[in-house]
């Protein structure tokens, strides 16, 4: 493959993958090292078990570590107090950095957790996007003169937090990572990244690019390791003023918890979902809101926090919608992530690939009718295929619970009534989705769905201009947009008296 051409085919995945080498260091105060303790974790290949690295397995000292380095570079104000305009510049210089290296980047994110190599080209674009935005904004922002009378003049400031700790999960490796650290970044804060012990390895390549760019020390540093160790340590840490968090909601409040037991630290938290798809009698095309529906579960082997996982069709077309929906589902078979053809990918690791399993079970044993798929592919490699229950209950666990793996649990419903209710009947409320043609039901139910996100006549529709983000047990941030650029800063009011 020449220098120049981009990889197209699988040969050429493969090849650029063969010559590939992995920083597998933490990042810490500008330099890459070994973890303290000198412990490591293996990183390995869903798609075919290949071990691909031993990366440095932090713990609280290399916490405590990052967060004085981060500490001591806020207070230096090299970034901190550094103008927006500048910030800008050095942002949009490692955002061409990302776009110079997003095959690689999203071969990385491939080879770590599974995800077919399509859907991670997307992911960069989704990651470059998001840091260009918000270099973009940063100049843009305007502090506020509030409307005193001529006695005084009264300022709202807007100022970095300072020490802002990202946690993220492994199911969109470095999109998470950019919701999270570009706004914090942009506004002017110390950051220190913890990617998810499943996929850690585009974080240090990023950090890589960081440090070509000319962030400087301290400003963005990268600690791989585990949740209980390095990421509590961060958590309970008195000098971290902001966890920002996407992951499980078991996490999310155990977080809420170290938080508590610390500083008070703001903590903002994107978590699990089990979110409702509505078809309607009404919608227009059956078959092709089918392969919508079919999509917004089956899309990253079902490891996605918006999944559309809970479909409930009205009574009256659900039989001839459900088939649909199986032919669809027929096209998105799993396959090598390397191939630009896959749809779906791995699964990320024995764990998640037997918890999935033993969700498929549980919904034969409650009686749910299995109507496709059920059954692991044969190895090598972690491979479940699109699964669809019909009939389920939301007493089922298949039906209430976050499986976060491509299994399809249909309920019938009789009435718009009905269909809110069992809508709402959740614990989480991250995004909903509607299908129908009558504007006036689109509004009514709309305004009724407990969610922080609705898609009309589409799934996972949006870009960085508007918010993401839940409601309910699905966590209280919002990444993307204006909203989540003003989440990483404080305001100050300063009240100055004059003399009239
Ligand atoms: P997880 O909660 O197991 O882990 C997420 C991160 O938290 C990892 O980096 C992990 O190491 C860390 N962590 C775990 N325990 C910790 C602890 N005690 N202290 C500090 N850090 C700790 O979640 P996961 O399995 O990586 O990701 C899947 C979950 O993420 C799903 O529930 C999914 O819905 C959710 N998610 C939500 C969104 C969203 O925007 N709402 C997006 C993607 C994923």
């Amino acid at each position: 493959m020449s220098a120049q051409r981009r990889p197209e085919t699988r040969a050429d995945w493969q090849a650029l993958a063969d010559s590939l080498s992995f920083e597998s260091r933490a990042f810490i105060d500008g330099d890459f090292a070994p973890a303290t303790s000198g412990e490591t974790f293996t990183t390995i290949n869903p798609a075919t078990g290949e071990r691909l690295a031993e990366v440095a397995s932090c713990d609280a000292l290399d916490a405590e570590r990052a967060v004085a380095a981060a500490r001591a570079a806020f207070a230096a104000g090299g970034w901190s107090r550094l103008a927006p305009g500048k910030r800008k510049k050095r942002l949009l210089e490692l955002a061409d950095l990302m776009e110079a290296h997003k095959d690689e980047l999203a071969l990385l994110d491939t080879l770590d957790m599974g995800k077919p190599i399509g859907s991670a080209l997307g992911d960069m674009a989704g990651a470059i996007a998001c840091l260009r935005y918000n270099a973009e904004a940063i100049d843009k922002v305007y502090g506020e003169v509030a409307p005193t009378g001529e006695e005084s003049l009264a300022l709202v400031l807007r100022e970095p937090l300072g020490v802002v700790a990202s946690i993220v999960p492994w199911n969109f490796p470095l999109m998470m990572t950019a919701w999270k650290v570009a706004p914090a970044l942009a506004a002017g804060n110390s950051v220190i990244l913890k990617p998810s012990e499943k996929s850690p390895l585009s974080a240090l390549r990023l950090a890589q690019l960081a440090k070509e760019a000319g962030l400087p020390r301290g400003v963005f540093q990268v600690l791989p390791g585990f949740g209980h160790t390095v990421g509590k340590a961060l958590a309970l840490s008195m000098e971290v003023d902001c966890l920002s968090f996407t992951g499980s909601t078991a996490t999310g409040k155990q977080l809420m918890q170290y938080a508590g037991q610390s500083n008070l630290k703001r903590v903002y938290l994107e978590c699990g979902g089990k979110s409702p798809n509505l078809i309607f009698a009404d919608c227009k095309n059956l078959g092709r809101v089918a392969k919508h529906a079919a999509a917004a579960i089956f899309h990253n082997q079902g490891e996605v926090c918006i999944a559309g996982s809970r479909l409930l069709v009205e009574n009256p077309i659900r039989e001839a919608f459900v088939d649909e929906v199986l032919a669809a589902a027929e096209t998105m078979q799993p396959g090598d992530p390397l191939d630009p053809g896959s749809f779906m990918g791995a699964i990320v690791d024995e764990a998640q690939h037997r918890r999935i399993l033993d969700y498929i079970r549980q919904g034969v044993e409650a009686g749910a009718r299995l109507r496709v798929g059920g059954q692991a592919l044969d190895g090598p490699g972690l491979f479940i295929p699109p699964t669809v229950f019909d009939g389920v209950t939301p007493a089922m666990a298949i039906g209430r619970e976050e499986v976060f793996g491509p299994v399809l649990s249909v309920f019938g419903f009789d009435s718009e009534d009905e269909a809110i209710a069992m809508a709402n009947d959740s614990d989480y409320g991250l995004a909903a989705g509607l299908w129908s043609q009558d504007i006036d039901r689109i509004m009514r139910v709309t305004r009724r769905l407990h969610s922080g996100q609705v898609f009309v006549n589409n799934w996972a529709g949006g870009d960085q201009t508007v918010p993401f983000g839940g409601v309910k047990q699905s966590g209280n941030g919002r990444d993307k947009s204006m909203h989540s650029l003003q989440e990483y800063s404080e305001l100050k009011t300063v009240w100055m008296a004059l003399e009239p």
